[in-house]
Formats: structure tokens, C-alpha cells, sequence
């Protein structure tokens, strides 16, 4: 790698910002600004680095409205703001996707305006730790703070989850190096150990490697959970394991002071799912008799764990949220994302600080492509191929501030440092916009069915 000289022509440097990438939420950032730019960033990973850097690549600058020619028109914000509303308005069965990229006073907006027209609000979770909320609401929620984590934990486990490259500063920041209260020695004082079928690179820097065979993570589980409960192992090999293993990784687990197991979409999305999550809160309480032990899920998105926090505030359920009876439901298979449009449901569809065009599977996305689409967000990717309102939004803790909740359930504010273009604005003015246009074209929100996915079972 060829030497970097330090950045030294820079007007300001705004300390102690935020990064708005991973579920981390380094808040330790120094922003350097030269002209309204920042030029470079203190202490972020190369991830969080280059997202705060190079946001003005394709960026979304004006809004725009799909016209009869097929294409994409600039137009005025009050057009495109009124377009929005219009859809939205005589819409029969609208969803509200996305949300993890946006603050939580965002959210609320959006959260009003989907309970008076009775709309669906889903997040990412629909398709990356919705089993673990699902295994949350199953089996509990034996969970700590990443501040504990630094503070006390000498037993750090990886499970399904590369933390050195999905989120760099977790090992650096919280869980693995730095020195705290009662870990005075920092990595010298922490076991760590990494439980995934791929050699990774957290697993390279773990003391121990679990390598158990893929979708073998239930079974090594129930034998770690067997072992607890005093049961003699009957096999030799256990998800490619064998028992001396696991009875060593045993007594290491239960003689720890303070344990934490965080767990990725590599445990999430294996062959059990939310079993897999279950079984694991399991084992956590089980070690619990013994020792004391937490876990974290690795959320991606640096806000997609705050809406399932504000979501479950708000209306018991943490996604796939249903207004369309004049109540909140929510129900597993019917009032998710990816069910509804492959389901052919949706007719309006509003995407916010996600892309759909990019992560969801074809099916979804040829139903995306036959109904109206607004979208709204910092950047031209796929969704904005399929979208017919395009609403410009400004980028949070950079251009904006606002609030969002680390993975451990901690919130965060987000401060601002630079000024957005002028021809974009925030997410949360650009949804309290279209929903007072919404209101003032929907005189009464919606208060009795709508839509009934399913008349026979009414
Ligand atoms: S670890 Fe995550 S939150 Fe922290 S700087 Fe890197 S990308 Fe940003």
C-alpha cells in the first residue's frame, strides 16, 4: 500500500461526529472540511470513511417525476411533493419500505402518515435479522451494552459474523482491544473465539477457531446447551466437531467473568433461522446459571435496529407493520415486504433510504416495476430505474442531524457538520410534506378495513 500524506489543507474540523454506516455508530469521528466538503475523516474505517467521503458520487440532486416518455423529468419540489402525495392518497394497499438509513424523527413522520392512510412500515429486518427479532419475541432478549462489553467482558464470541470486515471498529472500539474498567490489559485480558464454518478474517484473529460444518449451527448449539445441563455427548463428531472440543469450549464459557456472544446473518440465515437465534438466547440463559453471559445481534444499517426499537415502541410489533384494518398488525408471511409485492398486493410502493432494485429478488421487483415507486434518497442505483417520483434527501450526521440506535439498543445523536445542497432536503421535512399534502387530499384517516388480504378468513 503506497504512503498517504495526512491531510492538511482543511478549513474546520468538526470533532466527535458520527458515522452513519454500520450498526456500530462509531461516535468518536473528527470531520475535516475544506469548502462545505469533507475532505477526510479521523478514526472512521475505510467503510465509514469512504460512505462520509465520496457521497457525491451519483448523487440524487434534484427531484424528478417519470414522465410519459418513459423518462425521468427535473421538476419543482412542490410537483414532485404533490405527485408523491397524489399516489399516496388514492392508494389501496401502500407500503412504506426502508427507514435504516434515516433518522428515527424521520421514522415517527413516516409512522403518521402510515397509520392515517393505512399503509405497511417494513425495514431491512424483513430480509436480514428478522428472525432474530422473531427469536427475540420467542425466547427473550439477554442482551448488554457495548460500554459493558469494553468494561468487563473477557470472553468475546463471533458467531456467523466476519466483524473485521462488516464492522471494522467493533473488535478496535468495543469488544476485543480496547482497554476498560475491570480489563485493564485490553486484548491480553479477552478470550476470543470465532464460530463459523469459513476461516475468516475474524476468525484468524480469534484464539479459537469453531469451524462447524454449514447449517451445522443448530446441532452445535443443542450440544453446547446438552453439555451445560450435565448430559454425557453420545457422538464422537458433532456438527463436524468433536466432543472434546465442545466440552473444553464449555467449561472456557462457563468459568468466563462476563461473556457475550454476537451474532451475524451467517447464524440468522442458515438452514434453522430464528431456531438458530432461539437456541442460542437459550444457551445464553443457560450459561447464565453459571456465569454471566449477554448477547448482540451485528445489525448492518447503522439505524435499521431503530426502527424495530421505535416500531415496537410505537405499535408492539418491530416490522412488517399493517395499518391497513385502522390498527396496527402485524403477522408473519403476509404483512412483510418481500410477501406483499411477490403477492402482487402493493399498489404504490414508497422506498426510503434503501434499494429495493439492488437487494430484493426478481419476483418482488417485477411487481415494483409495474406500480408507482416514490423513492426517496441520497443516490441513482436501481431502485431509481423503477421509481416515478425521485425525491432527493440529504445525508443524516453529515448534512443533517438526527437520532439513531447502535446495535446494542443505545440511541445516538447524530450531529451535523456540513450544509446539504440547496436543491435537497431532510427526510424527515420531505415526509412531513407529503403527509400534510396526503391529509389535505384524504380528508379522514383510515379508521375501518381498507383492504382484506384474505376475505374467507374474515
Ligand atoms: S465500524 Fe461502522 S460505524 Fe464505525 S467507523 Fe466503521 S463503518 Fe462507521
Amino acid at each position: 500500500m503506497s504512503y498517504e500524506p495526512p491531510i492538511t489543507d482543511y478549513d474546520t474540523i468538526v470533532e466527535d461526529c458520527t458515522c452513519a454506516f454500520c450498526g456500530c455508530n462509531c461516535d468518536d469521528l473528527d470531520y475535516l472540511i475544506k469548502d462545505n466538503h469533507v475532505v477526510a475523516v479521523r478514526h472512521a474505517c475505510r467503510l465509514g470513511a469512504s460512505k462520509i467521503m465520496e457521497d457525491i458520487d451519483q448523487r440524487l440532486l434534484v427531484p424528478m417525476v417519470r414522465a410519459d416518455d418513459g423518462e425521468l423529468e427535473e421538476v419543482e419540489w412542490d410537483t414532485a411533493l404533490d405527485k408523491a402525495a397524489e399516489l399516496i392518497a388514492h392508494s389501496i394497499r401502500p407500503v412504506f419500505y426502508g427507514w435504516s438509513e434515516t433518522s428515527t424523527e424521520c421514522m415517527k413522520e413516516g409512522l403518521e402518515l402510515g397509520e392515517y392512510i393505512g399503509a405497511v412500515l417494513d425495514n431491512q429486518a424483513t430480509i436480514c435479522h428478522g428472525p432474530s427479532l422473531q427469536a427475540m419475541q420467542n425466547a427473550g432478549y439477554p442482551i448488554q451494552t457495548l460500554g459493558e462489553v469494553t468494561n468487563r467482558a473477557d470472553m468475546v464470541v463471533y458467531s456467523g459474523s466476519n466483524a473485521m470486515n462488516s464492522h471494522p471498529r467493533h473488535l478496535a472500539r468495543y469488544a476485543v482491544f480496547p482497554r476498560g474498567y475491570f480489563r485493564k490489559r485490553g486484548r491480553f485480558d479477552r478470550t476470543v473465539v470465532t464460530m463459523d464454518p469459513k476461516f475468516s478474517d475474524t476468525a484468524k484473529m480469534s484464539d479459537k477457531w469453531i469451524g462447524f460444518e454449514q447449517n451445522g449451527d443448530y446441532g452445535f448449539y443443542n450440544a453446547i446447551r446438552a453439555v451445560l445441563k450435565g448430559k454425557k455427548l453420545h457422538a464422537d463428531v458433532i456438527s463436524g466437531i468433536p466432543k472434546e472440543d465442545i466440552y473444553e469450549l464449555v467449561d472456557q464459557m462457563k468459568s468466563a467473568e462476563f461473556g457475550v456472544l454476537f451474532f451475524g446473518l451467517g447464524l440468522t440465515h442458515t438452514l434453522s433461522k430464528q431456531r438458530n437465534i432461539d437456541i442460542a438466547i437459550k444457551m445464553v440463559m443457560d450459561l447464565n446459571k453459571d456465569s454471566k453471559w449477554g448477547l448482540t445481534p451485528m445489525r448492518g444499517h447503522f439505524n435499521v435496529n431503530g426502527f424495530n426499537i421505535f416500531m415496537a415502541y410505537e405499535t408492539g410489533f418491530a416490522f412488517g407493520v399493517d395499518f391497513c384494518r385502522g390498527y396496527a398488525r402485524y403477522m408473519l408471511g403476509e404483512t412483510n415486504t418481500i410477501d406483499l409485492l411477490t403477492r402482487k398486493e402493493p399498489d404504490v410502493f414508497m422506498v426510503i433510504a434503501a434499494d429495493p432494485g439492488a437487494h430484493f429478488p426478481n419476483g418482488a421487483n417485477q411487481h415494483l416495476a409495474n406500480i408507482p415507486v416514490i423513492q426517496i434518497d441520497l443516490h441513482w442505483g436501481p431502485t431509481t430505474e423503477l421509481a416515478d417520483v425521485v425525491l432527493p434527501g440529504s445525508f443524516i450526521a453529515v448534512e443533517c442531524a438526527g437520532t439513531s440506535y447502535r446495535m446494542d439498543g443505545v440511541p445516538i445523536y447524530m450531529k451535523k457538520a456540513i450544509d446539504k445542497p440547496e436543491t435537497c432536503r431532510d427526510d424527515e421535512w420531505i415526509i412531513r410534506e407529503i403527509k400534510e399534502r396526503v391529509m389535505k387530499l384524504r380528508k379522514e384517516p383510515n379508521v375501518a378495513p381498507k383492504y382484506v388480504p384474505n376475505p374467507a378468513a374474515e
